[in-house]
């Protein structure tokens, strides 16, 4: 799949469900409505979907949510998958909170996932169970012991937020080097209401790089994993630091990603509202040739790039939709 600005298209997200159990201060709002069961796909459709992917070239999947460690039976989804590994598919691999880890780590592993990304914002137990309004530190902690018991290749995803974890940005990357993770910063994104107001919470990764310099000797490599983020080695702890800088430089040129959410919906640009109902495709052919059909003319529409700012002047989110909707 080659989009209309001559980029392949050869990774998808899907967002496996809309809902989790941690409610983080920057991802929801506090009371948000979940989507209807009716409304998402079944495991059996989000296979045949990811499996129409993987026949038109796709060989990377990141499933994602909301958590998609607490949609029922996942792990028969994410086993299913796993058997198409190295016919077609070159890597399945998933994002989460962390929190239901510990009973799935083993088997993740022995489904063939070799690499997940964790998302910890914090290594203070009040600060997360604030940041997350539901969680507990220690439930993550845990997670991550079972993961790298299973031998499971960890990245932190922390979310850089101005007067939150700012102060703490040089423990986490000490502390993921005496884990043996890597860490990868993220700017925070206008996506979907929260309650709050994003200029608040936006740390330029420009200014967290400038002051992690100072005591960290930062070089920047060419490593990539097929995402967005840019990397550096950290002499320090032989560890790699991402930046995922959306704000503060856009990493679209590059973007050879597309994303599913859970109820078919496909999004070509994470920061755009531009989408193709899959769902209706998939529910209706009796084969997979009108399927296909849609998922190549919504290639034809991915957009160039996303438009994001965050502005005092912006009354609105760039995108109504949250985060975990069409997951990160
Ligand atoms: N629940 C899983 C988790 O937290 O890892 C997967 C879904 S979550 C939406 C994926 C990632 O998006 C997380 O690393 C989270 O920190 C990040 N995220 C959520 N809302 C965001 C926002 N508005 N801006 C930037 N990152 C965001
Ligand atoms: Fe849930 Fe992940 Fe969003 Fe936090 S960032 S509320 S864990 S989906």
């Amino acid at each position: 799949m080659i989009d209309p600005f001559g980029r392949h298209i050869t990774y998808i997200r899907v967002s496996v469900t809309d809902r989790c159990d941690l409610r983080c201060v920057y991802c929801m709002a506090e009371d948000m409505t979940f989507l209807p069961k009716a409304e998402i796909l079944s495991l059996e459709e989000l296979e045949r979907m990811c499996g129409a992917f993987i026949g038109l070239g796709v060989k990377k999947i990141r499933l994602t949510g909301g958590e998609p460690l607490v949609r029922r039976n996942v792990m028969q989804l994410i086993e299913n998958l796993g058997r198409r590994l190295g016919d077609g598919l070159e890597e399945l691999t998933l994002t989460t909170n962390g929190t239901q880890l510990a009973r799935h780590a083993a088997a993740l592993a022995a489904a063939g996932v070799r690499r997940i990304n964790v998302s910890l914002d914090t290594l203070d137990g009040e600060k997360f169970t604030a940041i997350t309004r539901l969680g507990r530190i220690e439930t993550v902690l845990e997670g991550l012991e079972a993961a790298k018991a299973a031998g499971l290749a960890v990245k932190i995803n922390t979310v850089a937020l101005k007067g939150v974890n700012e102060d703490e940005i040089e423990d986490l990357l000490q502390w993921c080097g005496s884990q043996g993770f890597d860490l990868c910063l993220i700017e925070t994104m206008p996506m979907g209401e929260i309650g709050a107001d994003r200029v608040d919470q936006y740390l330029p990764l420009s200014l967290v790089r400038a002051r992690l310099k100072r005591r960290f000797t930062l070089a920047e490599t060419n490593y990539r994993t097929g995402g967005p983020a840019r990397y550096y080695s950290v002499a320090e702890t032989g560890r790699r630091l991402g930046f995922i800088t959306p704000m503060t430089h856009n990493f679209c040129e590059g973007c050879n990603r597309v994303r599913l959410t859970c109820t078919g919906t496909l999004y070509m640009c994470l920061g755009q509202d531009d989408a193709a109902d899959l769902r209706r495709p998939l529910r209706e052919g009796t084969d997979d040739a009108g399927l296909i059909a849609a998922i190549r003319e919504a290639i034809s529409r991915k957009p160039k790039g996303h438009d994001f700012v965050i502005d005092r002047r912006q009354d609105r989110p760039a995108v109504a939709r949250h985060m975990s909707v069409t997951g990160g």
